[in-house]
């Protein structure tokens, strides 16, 4: 196999994701004791562990094949219910990346409508989704608006926040919080709020990225 430049996209979206999650394993895993089991900080944190692990083989990659080897490290390793669902996620996106004409838009396109079949969910459910969908719509409003990088990066991050607050009022009707019924009211989910600081890492990345 001839030897390939590493790619410092993927290297530089490993580390800020890794560090995210590293910094906030224990708030996720509060947010989760409240409203679930109390483990989706140290289920991320072994999912994300496993990827730096690997990070010069992914790094060798392009960012598509990268993204869909991150992806089977995830479902791997993860262990609960969000391993398959962020495996989906960046599986899709990264086969989007390989694709014709791939943009943000498209990854986060095919990425969310992967999530959505796997998980059997829609936005409003209080899950992830409601991170996942509006930054995504927010990346096509801005893609059709003509905008530049810097204000659909700003967007993105917006909706990701606004996506999480949205999530607290919200009964929960997919994952283990459905048990509580009413009683998820109130609380943020933690699925939400590890998209929110995946979408921020990679949001800050992609805004020191040389323009293409
Ligand atoms: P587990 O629920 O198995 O303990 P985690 O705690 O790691 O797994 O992840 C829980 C998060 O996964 C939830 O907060 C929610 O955001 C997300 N989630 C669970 N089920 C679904 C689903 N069907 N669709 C979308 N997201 C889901
Ligand atoms: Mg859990």
């Amino acid at each position: 196999m001839q030897a390939t430049a590493a790619d410092p996209l993927v290297s530089r979206l490993i580390e800020a994701a890794v560090a995210a999650i590293d910094a906030n394993a224990e708030r996720l895993s509060d947010l989760d004791r409240a409203i679930g089991d109390g483990d989706h900080g140290i289920n991320m944190q072994r999912g994300f562990s496993a990827i730096a692990a690997q990070q010069a083989e992914l790094a060798a990659q392009p960012l598509g094949p990268a993204l869909e080897a991150m992806g089977k490290v995830l479902v791997m390793t993860v262990g609960g219910a969000s391993g398959p669902l962020y495996g989906s996620l960046l599986m899709a996106m990264g086969r989007a990346a390989a694709g014709e004409g791939a943009s943000l838009n498209a990854m986060l396109e095919q990425g969310v409508a992967a999530v959505k079949k796997r998980g059997r969910s829609e936005a409003g459910e209080k899950t992830m989704l409601d991170v996942l969908v509006p930054v995504q719509q927010a990346v096509a409003a801005a893609s059709a608006e003509g905008l530049g990088r810097e204000q659909t990066l700003a967007r993105a991050r917006r909706a990701a926040e606004d996506g999480l607050e949205s999530t607290r009022p919200l009964v929960a009707r997919k994952g283990r919080a459905v048990f509580l019924r009413e009683r998820s009211v109130g609380h943020l989910d933690p699925g939400a709020c590890s998209s929110c600081l995946l979408v921020d890492a990679v949001c800050g990345v992609l805004a020191e990225e040389p323009q293409s």
